[in-house]
């Protein structure tokens, strides 16, 4: 079913891409051709859920009412590259990993410590991706956005919660962002995403169907003998690996061999599968150290 409402075209029982490669569908799916689109979905639905590049999410089997909105259209995929002073403008539907090649390609530094992330500009910067070598936040100026009643919102970096793997920008639809970027030499710009994007391929099964890590890394209350510190912030993938849960499979999904905080899904996996697995490792995990994973990924399931 495809319904033309003016400008808004929603597509009914559409497939939800993501990374993971398995779930449901949305009940409702528009790719808002303009701003003012946007704000009418806003205005016209209770439940907007926004994707981005389907990188940190599942979706359960069911699928999800409301409505979702994919900022992939011409309208939010635009990128402004100032190679002289490091500003970068980028729309929200915009591919990550083709912006950090673009910045890196003019010799501006910030974004290369983003190699290899899979992502939309919009979904990076309220997941706050990043890794070993820095994340998105340390080069936002100012991000823009929707609220829910659909009133534009401008958020310079410093009134911008942003955390661990987190911005609190969850009730804004982002729509674009602007970057401060450093101008610097290309050639040592390039030779650092060579070493951000090595090592990460040489530590995570980039090829494999997955959302990236299933959870995030916790602080530990107490010391943990031969993990860490009290007070400090240990790796997810360790305590799961020390769990003992590597190869732990559940129908079509398996706690990846290469990295343990991965969950990657075979041939005939269901949503249910991963959320399973996500549990029996959260427990397993809990019982071994008494520490409590916080799950990274996010899920959509039916609100009703
Ligand atoms: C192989 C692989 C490796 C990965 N490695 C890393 C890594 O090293 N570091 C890391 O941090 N992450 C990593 N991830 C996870 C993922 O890449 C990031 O979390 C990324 O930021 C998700 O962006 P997305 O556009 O795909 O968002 P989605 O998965 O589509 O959405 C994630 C959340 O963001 C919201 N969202 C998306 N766009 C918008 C918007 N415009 N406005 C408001 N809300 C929005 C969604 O509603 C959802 O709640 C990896 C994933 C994979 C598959």
């Amino acid at each position: 079913m495809s319904v033309v409402d003016d400008k808004i075209e929603i597509t009914g029982h559409a497939p939800i891409q993501t990374w993971f490669g398995v779930g449901g569908g949305a009940d409702l799916y528009a790719k808002p051709a303009s701003i003012d689109v946007l704000r009418r979905c806003l205005a016209e639905h209770e439940t907007v859920r926004v994707l981005g590049d389907g990188a940190n999410l599942l979706v359960d089997d069911g699928g999800v009412d409301g409505l979702v909105v994919d900022l992939d259209t011409a309208a939010f995929r635009s990128v402004e590259v100032d190679a002289a002073s490091g500003r970068v403008v980028a729309g929200a539907g915009a591919n990550l990993p083709n912006l950090v090649n673009q910045t890196v390609r003019a010799g501006l530094a910030g974004l290369e410590v983003l190699a290899g992330i899979p992502a939309s500009v919009g979904g990076a910067v309220v997941m706050n991706a990043g890794g070993k070598f820095g994340e998105i936040a340390d080069s936002v100026r100012a991000v823009d956005g929707l609220d829910r009643e659909g009133e534009q919102v401008r958020l310079p970096r410093d009134e911008i919660d942003f955390g661990y793997r987190r911005s609190g920008l969850n009730d804004l639809v982002v729509t674009s962002v602007e970057f401060a970027l450093e101008p610097g030499d290309p050639g040592t710009v390039r030779d650092r995403l060579k070493e951000c994007m090595a090592y990460k391929k040489h530590t995570q099964p980039l090829a494999a169907d997955s959302a990236g890590c299933c959870f995030k890394n916790p602080t530990l209350a107490d010391d943990l003998p031969d993990i860490g510190a009290g007070g400090s912030r240990v790796s997810a993938g360790l305590l799961i690996d020390r769990a003992g849960c590597k190869g732990l499979r559940v129908g079509g999904a398996e706690v990846s061999g290469e990295h343990a905080n991965f969950i990657v899904t075979h041939d005939g996996a269901c949503a249910r599968d991963v959320i399973t697995l996500m549990d029996l490792i959260a427990a397993r995990v809990a019982d071994r150290f008494g520490v409590a994973l916080g799950r990274e990924v996010v899920v959509w399931e039916r609100s009703r």
